[in-house]
Order: C-alpha cells, then sequence, then structure tokens
C-alpha cells in the first residue's frame, strides 16, 4: 500500500503524513502517545505546533501547546524528536523523520547560523543571505585537517578530493536547487577550497579569477536573483597525480539569449552592458560611441537599470583586473567590448515601412551607423541585410524586402547569435588560458552549477529544457543512492528486496523515446513549414497520450507530471525557439566583416551540421541546422556519461524566503524545495529501508543491561537477539547482518527510552 502512496509524484507532498499513518509507524505515535512525549499538532499542511501529549480519550488527545490545552484528533498528531535532536547535524538521526520534524531541524540549524546540514549521503545548504562567519583561512583549515567534522560545503570538497587521491577514480560535485538558492556562491565556496588544497598556486588564482567573468557575461538581476546565472556551467578541476592543482576547464549549457533583446519589467539585461557603460574609460567610450545605458534600447525596455548596493562601474574595474589575471589579452578585452557595443547599437535600429504590404526599410541613424563601423562593413550592406532576404531559385537569386515583423525578428536574431558567439568565444580564450598542459594527468573533480526544477504560471521552452535535464540529473541521483544503499545491504548479507525506490524512466521516455517522445516529435513538427504550435499540441496529444506521464491540454497546452510535481507547459513559440533559426543574410555580412572576431561569430553560426529546416518565410532552401532540443540533448548525454564515471557527491541548496532576506524561514516554500531536489527522497529511501544501524557489539553494549536474563556468558549477536525479543521489536521491523543489526526508522525510541529510564 505505501508503495502505490510514496509513486504517485502528486502525493509526494504528503508522503510522511501518510507513511505515519500506516500500520507500521503508526506504532511509534502510539508509543508517543501512551508515553506522553512531544507531539506536532497539524493545524494546516504546513503548520504544524510542537505540543505535550496530557491525556488520551478515544480518537482525541489534549494536547498542551503554547501555553495552552487543546483537544486535538488523534490523527492529526505526529511523533516528534526529543529536543536533543533538534539541532542534529544529519537528519537521518531522527527517530521520526516526518516533515515537521525535517523543518524544525533544518529551522534550529538555521537560527543558529548553522546553514549546513546532512540528510544521509546529501549536504542541504539554506541560503544566510548575509554574511555568516563558516568561511576563510581558519576554516579551511580546519575542515582539511579533519579537526572540523560538522556538515559544510568545504567537508564535501575535502572528501571528493581525499576520494580522488585515494581511489584515483575522479570526483563530481552536483550542486542543485531553485534560482537564488546558493547554488553559484557554493560552487565558488567549493573552487575555493580546492583552489587551497590544490596548492594556492598562479593557477588557482586564475581559475578563481574567472568567477568575476562568467558572472559579468552570464549572469543577470531577475525577480528572484540579483545575481541570477542564465547558463548552466560544468567547472572541472584539474590535479597532478600528487594532488596539486595544475588547470581547469569550463563547459556551460543552454545560455539564455532571449534576456539580450528582451527582459520583463523590473529585471535586467546580462550584467556586463551596464558594467561597460558605467565603467568604460573615456577612451574606450570614444571609440564604441558608447552611451550611457538610458539610452539604449535594448536596455532600458524594464525600467531597470541598476541594482541596489551594486556599482557598476567598480565592477567593471573589477572585471578589468579579472581578464587581466586570467590572461585574456587587452586585444581580446577590446574585441569583447566592440562586440558588446554592437549589439547595444543594433537594438537601437529602427525600421519604417514603406509600402502597403508593410515591407521595411532601415532608418538610417546612429545605431546602424555604429553598428556597421565597429563590425568593419558598410553601412548599406548591414541594413540591406536587416530588411532584405535572398533567396535562391536555381542560379538567380531573388531579393525580397522583409515586413516590419521579419526585420524585428532578423535583428534580434542577430543580436542574440553575436552575444551567445562572444559568450562561446570567451569561454573558449578563459578554457585556453586554464589549460594544465603537460601535467595534465586526466585527474579532476567536477563541480556543476546548473538550473534546478522549475514549475512557473507560465512554463516555456526553456522550463522543458530545464526540467527535462532534471529528469536525467534526478535519475543519476537516485540510481546512486540506491546503489550506495544496496552495498551496504549486501556487504552484510541482508535482503534487499524489501527496499523500494520511485523510478522516473517513464517520464524520461517520454522525453526520449524514438520516433514518439516528445524531443523526436518536436524536431518532425519544427520540420513541417506549415506547423504551428498548436499542430505540435495536436501531434503530442496524439502520440503521447499512452504514457502516464503525458496529458494534453486545451489551447495548445501539456502537462508533464515530472518527478517534483506536474508542470503545465504552453507550446506557444516551442518551435520557433526549438528550430533558433539562422538568418543567412546576416551571418554572410558577418562572413565579410573585416573584423575577425565577427567572421569567427559566423563560422560559429555555421558550424552546426544540418537536418532541420527553418522559419517558413526563409522557404527551406536556406542554412539548415541541428534543433536546439537535438544539441541540448546530446549535450545533456555527454555530460551523463561524464558524471558516470566518477563519484558524485550532492549539495542541495534550499532558498528559506521568496525575499532574499536573512532570518527568514518560511515551511511552505522549504517543503517544497525539499520536495523537489530529492531531499524527502533521500528520507523516503532511508526509511523504506534500514536507516539505524549498530555493530553488534555497540548494540549489545548499549542496550544489554537492560536484559530480565544473564546474559553475561553470551555473545554480542546472542545479546542483541533476546534484546529483540524482550522488546518485542517486531521481525520485519529489523534485519540481522554479518556485522550489523539493521532497523527501520523509528525502532529504536523505545530501547533509548529505557534506557534513559533506567540510567
Ligand atoms: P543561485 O546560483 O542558486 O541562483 P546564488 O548562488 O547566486 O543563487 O545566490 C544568491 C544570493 O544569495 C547571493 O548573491 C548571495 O547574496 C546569497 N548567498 C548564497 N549563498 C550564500 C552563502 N553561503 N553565504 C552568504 N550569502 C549567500
Ligand atoms: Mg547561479
Amino acid at each position: 500500500e505505501e508503495d502505490d502512496i510514496s509513486r504517485s509524484p502528486e502525493n509526494l507532498s504528503n508522503f510522511a503524513v501518510k507513511f505515519n499513518n500506516n500500520s507500521r509507524l503508526g506504532e511509534s505515535v502510539d508509543f508517543v502517545l501512551r508515553q506522553k512525549l512531544r507531539v506536532w499538532c497539524r493545524f494546516s499542511d504546513t503548520c504544524w505546533e510542537l505540543g505535550h501529549v496530557q491525556s488520551l480519550s478515544g480518537q482525541n488527545a489534549k494536547i498542551l501547546s503554547n501555553g495552552k490545552i487543546s483537544t486535538v484528533a488523534v490523527e492529526s498528531l505526529l511523533p516528534a524528536n526529543p529536543d536533543i535532536l533538534d539541532g542534529t547535524e544529519d537528519l537521518i538521526n531522527l527517530s521520526y523523520l516526518n516533515e515537521p520534524s525535517l523543518l524544525h531541524s533544518l529551522k534550529c540549524r538555521y537560527t543558529d547560523d548553522n546553514i549546513y546540514t546532512k540528510a544521509g549521503p546529501v549536504l542541504v545548504a539554506v541560503n544566510p543571505f548575509k554574511k555568516v562567519h563558516l568561511y576563510g583561512n581558519d576554516f579551511l583549515e580546519a575542515y582539511n585537517h579533519r579537526r572540523l567534522g560538522s556538515p559544510h560545503t568545504y567537508a564535501v570538497a575535502d572528501a571528493a578530493f581525499s576520494e580522488l587521491m585515494r581511489d584515483g577514480v575522479n570526483q563530481s560535485i552536483i550542486i542543485s536547487g531553485e534560482s537564488g538558492a546558493g547554488k553559484t556562491e557554493t560552487a565558488k565556496i567549493a573552487m575555493q577550497y580546492l583552489a587551497a588544497l590544490g596548492g594556492g598556486s598562479g593557477i588557482a588564482l586564475k581559475i578563481m579569477h574567472t568567477n568575476p567573468i562568467l558572472e559579468a557575461f552570464g549572469n543577470a538581476k531577475t525577480s528572484r536573483n540579483d545575481n541570477s546565472s542564465r547558463f548552466g556551467k560544468l567547472f572541472e578541476m584539474q590535479f597532478s597525480m600528487t594532488g596539486s592543482l595544475c588547470g581547469a576547464k569550463i563547459q556551460t549549457f543552454l545560455l539564455e539569449k532571449s534576456r539580450v533583446v528582451q527582459h520583463v519589467k523590473g529585471e535586467r539585461s546580462y550584467h556586463i552592458f551596464y558594467q561597460l557603460c558605467a565603467g568604460a574609460s573615456l577612451d574606450l567610450k570614444d571609440k564604441l560611441n558608447l552611451k550611457s545605458s538610458h539610452e539604449y534600447d535594448y536596455l532600458k525596455q524594464s525600467d531597470c537599470l541598476s541594482i541596489s548596493d551594486v556599482d557598476d562601474a567598480q565592477m567593471f574595474q573589477m572585471l578589468m583586473k579579472a581578464f587581466d589575471n586570467v590572461g585574456i589579452c587587452k586585444e581580446d578585452q577590446e574585441n569583447a567590448f566592440a562586440a558588446l557595443a554592437v549589439v547595444l547599437w543594433l537594438g537601437n535600429v529602427k525600421f519604417e515601412v514603406i509600402d502597403n504590404e508593410n515591407h521595411v526599410q532601415v532608418i538610417p541613424a546612429e545605431g546602424v551607423t555604429t553598428a556597421a563601423k565597429l563590425m568593419g562593413c558598410e553601412i548599406d550592406e548591414l541594413m540591406l541585410a536587416l530588411s532584405t532576404h535572398t533567396i535562391q531559385a536555381g542560379n538567380d537569386s531573388i531579393v525580397q524586402r522583409l515586413t516590419l515583423q521579419q526585420a524585428i525578428d532578423t535583428r534580434d536574431a542577430l543580436a542574440k547569435s553575436i552575444y551567445a558567439s562572444l559568450f562561446e568565444w570567451l569561454v573558449e580564450q578563459v578554457n585556453i588560458s586554464l589549460e594544465a598542459g603537460k601535467r595534465h594527468t586526466g585527474r579532476c573533480i567536477n563541480i556543476l552549477d546548473i538550473f534546478g526544477f522549475e514549475s512557473f504560471h507560465n512554463n516555456s521552452f526553456e522550463q522543458f529544457c530545464i526540467n527535462y535535464t532534471n529528469e536525467r540529473l534526478q535519475q543519476h541521483f537516485i540510481r546512486h543512492l540506491f546503489k550506495l544503499e544496496q552495498e551496504e545491504y549486501t556487504q552484510d548479507g541482508i535482503d534487499w528486496s524489501n527496499v523500494d525506490f520511485i523510478d522516473n524512466t517513464e517520464c524520461l521516455n517520454l522525453f526520449e523515446k524514438k520516433p514518439l517522445g516528445l524531443l523526436s516529435l518536436l524536431d518532425e513538427e519544427s520540420n513541417f513549414p506549415k506547423a504551428t504550435d498548436l499542430t505540435l499540441a495536436v501531434k503530442f496529444q496524439q502520440h503521447l497520450s499512452s504514457n502516464p506521464c503525458f496529458k494534453g491540454e486545451i489551447d495548445g497546452a501539456f502537462k508533464i507530471r515530472h518527478y517534483a510535481g506536474e508542470v503545465l507547459y504552453d507550446t506557444s513559440r516551442f518551435l520557433e525557439k526549438n528550430r533558433d533559426p539562422i538568418y543567412s543574410d546576416t551571418v554572410q555580412l558577418l562572413q565579410i566583416c573585416s573584423c575577425k572576431l565577427f567572421q569567427s561569430f559566423a563560422s560559429r553560426m555555421l558550424n552546426q551540421s544540418k537536418p532541420l529546416t527553418i522559419p517558413h518565410w526563409l522557404n527551406g532552401t536556406d542554412s539548415q541546422k541541428h534543433s536546439v532540443g537535438t544539441k541540448f540533448k546530446a549535450q545533456l548525454f555527454r555530460l551523463m556519461q561524464r558524471l558516470e564515471s566518477t563519484t558524485p557527491h550532492f549539495i542541495r541548496c534550499i532558498k528559506p524566503n521568496s525575499k532574499q532576506l536573512p532570518g527568514m524561514f518560511e515551511n511552505d516554500i522549504v517543503l517544497e524545495q525539499l520536495r523537489c531536489c530529492g531531499v524527502l527522497e533521500v528520507v523516503r529511501i532511508s526509511r523504506s529501508g534500514y536507516p539505524t544501524r549498530f555493530t553488534h557489539q555497540h548494540f549489545a553494549q548499549r542496550y544489554g543491561f537492560l536484559l530480565l536474563r544473564d546474559v553475561d556468558f553470551l555473545d554480542p549477536l546472542s545479546v542483541s537477539i533476546s534484546i529483540l525479543y524482550q522488546f518485542h521489536i517486531l521481525p520485519e521491523m529489523y534485519q540481522v547482518g554479518y556485522t550489523k543489526l539493521f532497523f527501520r526508522s523509528g525502532q529504536i525510541v523505545a530501547l533509548e527510552n529505557a534506557r534513559k529510564r533506567t540510567i
């Protein structure tokens, strides 16, 4: 029965409650009631209050809570843990693993600025949104020499490093969580530790200086995080045989390039644009004809040009320093700034309609002239490329004028692809300068900082890709946990068949199956010139409705049942985003620009092998390339392959409130995240297995004196078995291994209490 409960995701939220109501664990509730211990009284799904049982009558209990006595139905009660467990460093230590208990433990620790807690093999990090005294040299030293054993990102990094050195197996630190939860900060903290361990040499300094560069070009202010990374990244730290840091390599995923041309009110484009406008020297400003940020249409559209407590000009100075330290030469820096100015000036290019078919021409103004000059092409050429389209018909080429919307799309597509190419190029330059060269041994620790599961009011192609990624990572996570548990059981000769776990294969199949999966069908439809978002939705519905994770909805929407909950996607602009068309006239223009960097951008854009035809008004004869979905899937597969060959370490970042404020812990928000990032899953796995373990010796030593008969002559195993009989621990509640006893959760409380009463 409990398997059904835990398998169906919509019930996941309640599983702890239901789990505790089933007969097996119900025992412990009775026990708590009979013993008049602490309980949780449920007032709503996320509101639980701590109380003490005063008396019991039938299905009700009198509870003392907050100085008041009230009558509460027994079914609204859950056992609470003894208060000595309040600050426990590992949630798995809790005798009762229900939701209010987990939240209570995290909150108690958070209140004391203990932002880190373990959940079995996973480190949970709750964002403090303030400086906490947990970092710096003293702490680096302490974790290095193992004087400090309390949970910390440093401890995770240290474990990864030790295992790398001990086993020679590559490691990865997989950091996840929703936007603003602290992933990027955590990644930096792990890097800092490894950089310090690896010798603090020149390369370590270089590596740390890549952060301001990546953040300037890849981060932006959003409604949820003032410094939100708009790309995923895998940071590979490379070590020599003796453990000194010798190089690094960065791989990035899915940069959100639409932000360059469009973002909602209150958000910004990438930091670098504002930094450049605010911080460039007079000389540079002059060269790029740079104005202040409010003069650029791409930047001013959202009524948000600055971030409180952030000085963009000063950030620009820091960026320049980082460039120098990483070893990006002055010429490359200037080229990059010129490319940024081109993007900004393109955004100011305007069109005027010249006939009654809505055809346009470019208005010759500062935008187009400056952009052309910086790109190194003729103004007329740029104007033509932005307002016309050339079609090959046999040996002839026909030039057609674009309509207003087509021209705007062309301009925006050019700006976006210049920015995306610039980002790719920059990461390559950074990688070149971080290369380990001859000292490369293949030993590395990967740090993965990637977007977490997303479910908004409006979910589009971006969330589709992000959540697909998270399904893959979740599978990796679960398989690993499962493997860890299984290894320990098998080693000790325990029957493993009673342990069960949620499998998300069905959802992954929904995405990946060929030819009838979401990604394949999306590509097929992207190839039809006449397809629309609605025909796509119909196609999904036709072929996928038999998959239990899929549900078609009206108006071109569909639902996917993800491991973390159901998400409603809207197909509008799915096809366009998946096709991500190349506008060949503008690419051809880039090829003939005198600026070498722009030429290289053109080859970057074209350097993608074929077979998807794009937008219908380009007629299919044009440039072809792989779809975004397909490319992303391939990239994700390569990532997973790399992760599979390493020993993983998991860090789950949690955002305690949605206001980015310190000292505020909101139960509902935290609970939702514990569920989405698999922390509840860890707890669930432990619960469905045998989380409490004692060696026979330890168990006999600890509880042997409680035995009513003389046991002096018995071996530890026999003593243990006698204790189990005497306390009526049911046979399905434990297993006896070669070296250890394994208990289901909550079984030891009775023994502990008896022990306490006796001592
Ligand atoms: P994410 O990458 O998950 O979107 P960030 O790592 O950018 O989130 O964190 C968001 C903000 O939270 C940071 O800018 C910082 O102000 C704060 N923050 C995160 N982790 C810490 C930490 N360990 N100590 C102090 N502040 C933190
Ligand atoms: Mg981030």
